[in-house]
C-alpha cells in the first residue's frame, strides 16, 4: 500500500524576520515529488472540528482577528496576518485528510507536512507560534469517527504542552512527549501528570542529548508505553527543531538519527496497529534540516531501505542520558 502527503505551505502566512516562515519549506518543496509518496488535497478543518479540541470563543477571535491584518497575539511571539485563520483551518484539515485516508484503508501511512504548526496550541489560546492544534483536531476527528485508542508521539525539540492540555483526561489518547528541558514552553517535567501515568508521559533531556539518547528512549519507553495502551492508530508531531545545528534549540538529533527514530516508531504502528501512522511537521528552522528531516520521515514510511543519511553528524559531545531515562521509566512504572 501506499504513503500519501498533503502540503499546506501556507505562503502568506509570514510575518517580518519571524523563524516559523514559509522559507522553511523553499528548499523542501521541489523535492516533493521525488520521495516515492503521492499527494493528496488536503481539505479544509471546519469550525466543528477545530471546537471539537479549541473553544469557540478562540476560533471565532481568531478569525475576526485576522480580518485586520498582521497582528502579534502572544509573547511567544506568535502572529497572524489576513491569510492565518483559513491557513490554520487547511493546516488542521491537512492533518485530518491524511488520517482518514489511513483509517479508510487508501493509504497505508502518511505524512501531513503543514503549517502554521500547532503542538504548542492549547484549548483555550493560541501559543508558540502555533494557531490551531492540527495532530489534536486529527486525533479528535479520529475518536468522533470510532477510533478508540490514539497515541501521539511528539519529538519536536519543544514539549508539546497544547497536544498534553488537550487529552490531559481523555483517556482515549495516549501522549509522549520527548524534548528539551529548559527552554520554551517550560512544561513537560516527568511528573507534569501523576494521575495518567502511563497515558501520559514526558521525556525532559538536557541541551545536546542526540541521537544515542532519542533510540534508546524509543527502545526504553516508547514500546513499552505502545505496548499497554495499544493503539488503532499513531500520530506523530515530527519536529526537525531536534536537529543539532537547529538555531532556536540546542539537541543533537542527526538526519541519520531522525531516520532510525522513525523507523522504530513505524515499527510500533505495525506491531500494533497494521502500520497506521501519520506524520505531521511541527517545528524545524533550518531549512536543509527539514527538508533532510521530511526525506529521511519519508524513507522510513516507505520502507525505501538503502538511505543512510550520513552527512551531518554531529560535532558536539552528548551528554549521557541513562539516569534520565531511568527516573522516567520508574514514574510510570514502565
Ligand atoms: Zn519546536
Amino acid at each position: 500500500m501506499k504513503t500519501v502527503y498533503t502540503y499546506v505551505p501556507s505562503r502568506a502566512h509570514q510575518y517580518s524576520d519571524h523563524p516559523e516562515r514559509p522559507g522553511r519549506l523553499d528548499i523542501l518543496e521541489p523535492l516533493l515529488d521525488s520521495f516515492g509518496a503521492e499527494k493528496i488535497e488536503a481539505i479544509s478543518a471546519t469550525h466543528e472540528q477545530v471546537a471539537r479540541v479549541h473553544q469557540p470563543e478562540l476560533i471565532i477571535a481568531i478569525e475576526e482577528i485576522c480580518k485586520e491584518g498582521e497582528a502579534i497575539i502572544d509573547h511567544a511571539p506568535t502572529y497572524v496576518t489576513k491569510t492565518s485563520y483559513d491557513d490554520a483551518l487547511l493546516a488542521a484539515g491537512g492533518v485530518i485528510t491524511c488520517t482518514r485516508a489511513v483509517i479508510n484503508g487508501d493509504a497505508q501511512n502518511a505524512f501531513a507536512i503543514v503549517r502554521p504548526p500547532g503542538h504548542h496550541a492549547e484549548p483555550p489560546r493560541s501559543m508558540g507560534f502555533c494557531i490551531f492544534n492540527n495532530i489534536a483536531v486529527a486525533a479528535r476527528d479520529a475518536l468522533a469517527n470510532g477510533l478508540e485508542r490514539v497515541i501521539i508521539i511528539d519529538y519536536d525539540a519543544h514539549h508539546g504542552n497544547g497536544t498534553q492540555a488537550a487529552f490531559l483526561d481523555e483517556e482515549r489518547v495516549a501522549f509522549l512527549s520527548a524534548h528539551q528541558w529548559g527552554i520554551y514552553p517550560g512544561t513537560g517535567w516527568i511528573d507534569d501528570a501523576p494521575h495518567a501515568k502511563k497515558r501520559i508521559v514526558n521525556i525532559p533531556f538536557p541541551s545536546r542529548a542526540g541521537d544515542a539518547a532519542y533510540l534508546h528512549a524509543a527502545d526504553e519507553i516508547f514500546t513499552p508505553f505502545a505496548r499497554n495502551f495499544r493503539p488503532q492508530l499513531i500520530l506523530v508531531s515530527a519536529g526537525f527543531d531536534a536537529h543539532w545545528n537547529d538555531p532556536l534549540t540546542s539537541l543533537g538529533i542527526t538526519t541519520r538519527g531522525f531516520f532510525l527514530l522513525s523507523q522504530k516508531i513505524i515499527a510500533l504502528a505495525e506491531e500494533h496497529c497494521d502500520g497506521k501512522i501519520v506524520f505531521v511537521l511541527e517545528g524545524g528552522y533550518d531549512p536543509h534540516n527539514v527538508t533532510r528531516g521530511v526525506e529521511s520521515v519519508f524513507a522510513a514510511l516507505t520502507n525505501s531501505g538503502a538511505q543512510v543519511f550520513a552527512g551531518d553528524p554531529n560535532p558536539h559531545k552528548e551528554p549521557d542520558c541513562e539516569s534520565r531515562i531511568e527516573m522516567v521509566k520508574m514514574h510510570q512504572g514502565f
